[in-house]
């Protein structure tokens, strides 16, 4: 990594630039190397200027959100990671238009909408992570998902900041239709005014039903697998076997067997080891192809140069 670029980005943006940053801090799995930085620009500006300069010395980057639906590999992220921390205004209005920037966190913008009598999200509560992965991984739950609510999405695409209406995004299971190298910045939901109380009922109700079911006993990142069209990926996985099995430090949860934890000391290198042989052995079973929701960046360990360190 040119150490030259790195300096010129700590100069040219405002914001905090963390040299040599290990992910595994800013992953829920908590496993992942390094990147060769982590840049938290403070606004908008310093965001195009970030990619400006990234993208003309042909420096990889990588939009990181709460990190909860994101595997790291051991090498880490030969790149910069933009991390939208500074990104974390919501704003509701008095005729319940609502804004809210891609860093902040999806939880607390939820508990918000209920106190405003704003219902459409509540059903999402307790989904780790940020407005913007939310947005990205068109998280849902229950009978809700992300992309319903929303109206219009600021995207930064090249240098450019537009507002694109939610059509566009083409919002599917788990999946959202954005062109590579594509920032969203910012949300505009659409949401029906409803009983605070009852948002409030059906807020705890939820709460409380995911500490229970999702009591697996260890750091993960929720569903490693979509459920595969008219099935659901827990029953394959545990019809297959792989409940409470594992590789290295990395097991497939006995409560719910589409979550791995990592049981201590786990490497990305076990997870993902894991995750194919899940994939392999389901396929062999069954027929059915599993696909993973987790996105899996970064280089494995021994990729990694050795002059960048371990
Ligand atoms: C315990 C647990 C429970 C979970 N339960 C659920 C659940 O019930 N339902 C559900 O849908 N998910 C669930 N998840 C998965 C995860 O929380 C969601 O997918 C969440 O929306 C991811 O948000 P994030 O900010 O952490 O995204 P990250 O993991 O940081 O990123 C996910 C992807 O989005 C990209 N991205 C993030 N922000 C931006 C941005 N601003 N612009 C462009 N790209 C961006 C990243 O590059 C990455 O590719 C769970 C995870 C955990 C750990």
């Amino acid at each position: 990594m040119d150490r030259a670029l790195l300096d010129e980005l700590a100069r040219r943006c405002r914001g905090s630039l963390l040299r040599d940053e290990p992910l595994w801090r800013h992953t829920s799995w908590q496993v992942g190397g390094p990147a060769a930085a982590l840049l938290r620009p403070a606004n908008h500006v310093d965001l195009v200027k970030a990619v400006r300069l990234l993208d003309a010395a042909g420096c990889p980057w990588l939009v990181l959100g709460g990190g909860s639906n994101l595997l790291v590999r051991d090498g880490g992220f030969p790149g910069v990671v933009l991390d939208l921390h500074a990104f974390n205004a919501v704003r509701i209005g008095a005729d319940g238009l609502v804004e809210a920037e891609a860093g902040a966190r999806l939880n607390s913008l939820i508990k918000q909408l209920v106190t405003a009598g704003l219902g459409g999200l509540e059903e999402l509560a307790g989904i780790p992570g940020t407005v913007g992965g939310a947005l990205v991984m068109n998280a849902g739950a229950g009978s809700q998902e992300f992309g319903r609510a929303v109206d219009e999405v600021e995207i930064l695409s090249g240098e450019t900041f537009d507002w694109r209406p939610a059509a566009a995004l083409a919002f599917g299971y788990r999946h959202s239709e954005l062109n590579p190298g594509e920032i969203v910045t910012a949300v505009r939901l659409r949401l029906a005014n409803d009983d605070p109380e009852l948002l409030q009922a059906t807020y705890a109700e939820r709460m409380n039903h995911r500490r229970q079911a999702h009591a697996v006993g260890g750091p993960s990142a929720g569903s490693v697998f979509k459920n595969p069209p008219g099935k659901r990926a827990w029953e394959l996985i545990a019809g297959c076997g792989w409940q409470g099995r594992g590789i290295g430090g990395a097991r497939a949860s006995e409560r719910h067997a589409n979550f791995i934890i990592n049981t201590g000391g786990a490497m990305a290198a076990d997870i993902e080891s894991l995750i194919e042989a899940i994939r392999a052995d389901v396929l062999r079973q069954t027929g059915v192809l599993l696909e993973t929701e987790v996105k899996i960046v970064g280089v494995p360990a021994a990729a990694r140069p050795a002059s960048e360190g371990a």
